[in-house]
């Protein structure tokens, strides 16, 4: 790559070229975009099959969605926001963040929405990539970086007789806003990062919730508090703060710990009938060495050894 680069330039019809194609625009994406803008290169375009920067963030809009790691760490260390809100910041927050730092470098037209990559074959001749988008334009770039995420297709399961089901149905990843759920009769199925976390808001609101796991996830109960305003102003005025805030928070996470029986607790199997809201405390339940037989029971269908998964931060563990 020589040190300039032309700026790489985009028409919404026709094919392009490019140095550096970076396919998706999530935090990985726009890392890399950042990065090679910092070091004055304009020679890349950012690919994106949907018609936003965010990715994860982006797409997941399910009550309660917000990160499991304190938000000081899961944000750019040199784009550090003295601003989040509170100390596992919500998706709203961070989308945000994305998209104020996707302004502040001016990434936007360096971004073709809508253009998903389908197909990628390396010209040896030319030492030229040759990527296809579904619509069949053309992009050629000498580097291709994969910024696709593991996660942003759901995983929808085969279940038999669903077509027939003639209610809702959605994954947590797309989820539907216009579907009121209110006092209705809702299914869940899985018990994982999300389901932690939109479960206890919409047993608040529904009237039946029925929770269907495979393996129980061992979850760790957390408080999220606030961070005051004095102090993300202390954050903004003062760098050296922050930095010290960002590396206690990755020192403390570092030492988590991850599977201990003394603090780790398990959801157990949903295993009666529906039952109304009242009881939702009853949902998820905390299992320590002393439980009750029953509630251990519960979970030992599929057990796994506390050290051997990664434990889901609960927010409202009782
Ligand atoms: C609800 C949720 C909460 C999470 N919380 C955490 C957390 O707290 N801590 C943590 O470490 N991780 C968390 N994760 C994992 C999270 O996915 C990663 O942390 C991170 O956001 C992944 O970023 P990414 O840029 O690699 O991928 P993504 O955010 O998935 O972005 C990929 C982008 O590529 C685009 N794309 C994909 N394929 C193509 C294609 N063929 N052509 C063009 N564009 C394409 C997508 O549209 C998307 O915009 C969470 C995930 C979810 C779903």
């Amino acid at each position: 790559m020589n040190q300039t680069g032309t700026a790489a330039t985009i028409d919404s019809h026709k094919d392009v070229e490019t140095t550096v194609a970076i396919i998706g625009s999530g935090f990985s994406g726009l890392c890399m975009a950042i990065q090679l803008s910092r070091r004055g290169r304009d020679d890349f375009l950012i690919l994106e099959k949907s018609h936003d920067i965010g990715g994860t963030w982006r797409d997941n809009t399910y009550p309660g969605c917000a990160c499991d790691v304190p938000t000081a760490i899961y944000s750019y260390s040199f784009e550090q926001n003295p601003y989040w809100s509170s100390m596992w910041s919500s998706q709203p927050e961070i989308q945000a963040y994305l998209q104020r730092i996707t302004d502040k470098y001016d990434l936007r037209r360096k971004a073709v929405f809508g253009t998903e990559i389908v197909a990628a074959h390396w010209d040896d001749a030319a030492s030229r990539w040759h990527l296809r988008s579904a619509e069949g334009r053309t992009i050629t770039a000498q580097f291709v970086v994969l910024g696709v995420g593991p996660l942003n297709v759901p995983r929808l399961p085969k279940l038999n007789g669903i077509e027939s089901f003639t209610g809702s149905v959605f994954h947590s990843a797309q989820w539907d806003r216009s579907a009121d759920l209110t006092g209705k009769k809702v299914a869940v199925i899985g018990t994982g990062a999300s389901a932690i976390q939109f479960v206890p808001i919409i047993a608040e609101q529904v009237g039946q919730l029925q929770l269907y796991q495979r393996s129980p996830a061992w979850v760790l109960g957390r408080k999220n508090p606030t961070i005051p305003k004095a102090l993300q102003k202390l954050f903004a005025k003062v760098p050296l703060t922050r930095n010290v805030f960002r590396a206690v928070a990755f020192g403390s996470r570092s030492r988590w710990p991850w599977g201990s029986t003394d603090t780790a607790t398990c959801i157990s199997r949903w295993n009666g009938p529906p039952r109304p809201t009242s009881a939702r405390a009853s949902r998820i339940r905390r299992w320590r060495p002393s439980s009750p037989p029953t509630i251990r029971s519960a979970a030992s269908a599929c057990f796994s050894p506390p050290r051997t998964t990664r434990p889901l931060l609960g927010p409202t563990l009782r």
